[in-house]
């Protein structure tokens, strides 16, 4: 009697040993999507997608890279997002403000352009052997993300990794959901405050990187514009709310082409935007909104014509908050308004003139929204 059971468990034995380590990794696993799925930062979620899918992948891995495109048609850009190559704990990706002309080339990567455009995966043989995953659905693909092994990726990964993207795109969506203007897709106001926040640590960890001397030189790196359409009110009356909006969401294309692809843009409600942008001096940031004055002004928009729109922009400060920064680029704006609007004014170069009296922040709290 003992013999037969002693052979069933010596057959059992390896099957429970798989059944066992199969579970562990299912725990794992779910646990890790769990973890992933309550993430509401995009650059974390982007480091714990890599940092997961390096443990679920059959066999060796060599890297894994997700990487976005950036730029408009005809000069497109890859953007590394997160890239974890074998041995590494953290993942790198590029800085917030990298300059978008040392990015490589969208058509320099042949097999992820056509991952891109198909939205489907492109496998690569050889050794390395490359597996691309398109991010989104055809039609609507946001980047790639591609596997480096040393022999080709078995059925199981891709089908696993194939999922996992799904539950990723799915928490993105959500985040997009949570973050933008449902009509014009730009960030929402209520996304500013994080995103300044987050932008302001940025800088200071990049200037103690290159320069520790001038760790506190952050004023006038950052510039907070403030843009407002010219008598919008007189597109709703006369043409109606819907053509109305459709301007809006013109002016927010408009934006997108004009301004470099690391600015941030808002729409701060109704007819009012706001673009934290990267400059190296006043000429620069002044010379990016006047350029996008300008594109709206000759800008032929459908039964409407020629709108307008008014623009005042200020320096952000090291200690600034976002409420004080959004005061002085608010009361540039409100100037050009009084003085004629279709206008870019610094509030710099306003209370030099002394016609704005310098706003002083003493509150120290983002009290504004
Ligand atoms: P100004 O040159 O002084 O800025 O004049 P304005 O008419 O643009 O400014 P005002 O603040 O008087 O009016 C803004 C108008 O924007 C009022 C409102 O009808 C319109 N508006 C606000 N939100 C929306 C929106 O989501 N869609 C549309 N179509 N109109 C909006
Ligand atoms: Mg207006
Ligand atoms: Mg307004």
């Amino acid at each position: 009697m003992i013999e037969p059971v002693t052979q069933t468990r010596l057959h059992r034995a390896p099957k429970i040993a798989l059944l066992y380590r199969y579970t562990c990794s299912m725990i794992d696993l779910v646990q890790k999507l769990a973890d992933l799925s309550s993430l509401r930062d995009r650059e974390a979620l982007d480091f714990a997608l890599v940092k997961l899918l390096v443990n679920v992948v059959h066999g060796e891995l060599e890297a894994v890279r997700l990487l976005r495109v950036v730029g408009e048609l005809g000069d497109q850009r890859w953007q590394n997002c997160a890239t974890l190559e074998a041995g590494q704990e953290v993942p790198s990706r590029d800085r917030v403000w990298v300059d978008f002309n040392t990015l490589p080339n969208v058509k320099d990567y042949p097999d992820r352009q056509t991952c891109l455009m198909g939205g489907e995966i492109q496998r690569e043989p050889g050794s390395p052997s490359l597996t691309i995953f398109p991010l989104g659905q055809q039609g609507k693909v946001e980047g790639v993300l591609e596997f480096q092994t040393p022999v080709a990726m078995d059925a199981q990964s891709e089908h696993l990794v194939t999922n996992i993207l799904r539950i990723f795109l799915n928490v993105q969506g959500l985040l997009d959901y949570g973050e933008k203007d449902s009509l014009t897709e730009l960030l929402n106001r209520k996304t500013f405050d994080g995103a300044f926040i987050k932008a302001s640590m940025h800088d200071a960890h990049f200037l103690e990187m290159e320069q520790p001397d001038r760790r506190h030189a952050r004023g006038g790196s950052y510039w907070l514009a403030v843009l407002d359409i010219d008598h919008f009110k007189r597109v709703n009356d006369g043409f109606g709310h819907l053509i109305g909006d459709e301007v809006l969401v013109l002016i927010a294309r408009l934006m997108r082409l004009s301004f470099r692809f690391n600015d941030q843009l808002y729409r701060f409600g109704g007819e009012e935007f706001v673009v934290l942008m990267r400059c190296t001096n006043a000429n620069d940031a002044q010379s990016a909104l006047e350029r996008f004055r300008l594109r709206v002004e000759q800008h032929d928009f459908p039964q409407v014509g020629h709108i307008t729109i008014s623009i005042g922009y200020a320096p952000l400060m090291a200690d600034d908050t976002p409420g004080a920064g959004f005061d002085r680029a608010d009361k540039a704006v409100y100037f050009a308004k009084g003085n004629g609007r279709n206008q870019v004014r610094s509030y710099t170069e306003l209370v030099a003139s002394g016609d704005l009296v310098e706003v002083v922040d003493d509150s120290h709290e983002a009290d504004f929204f």
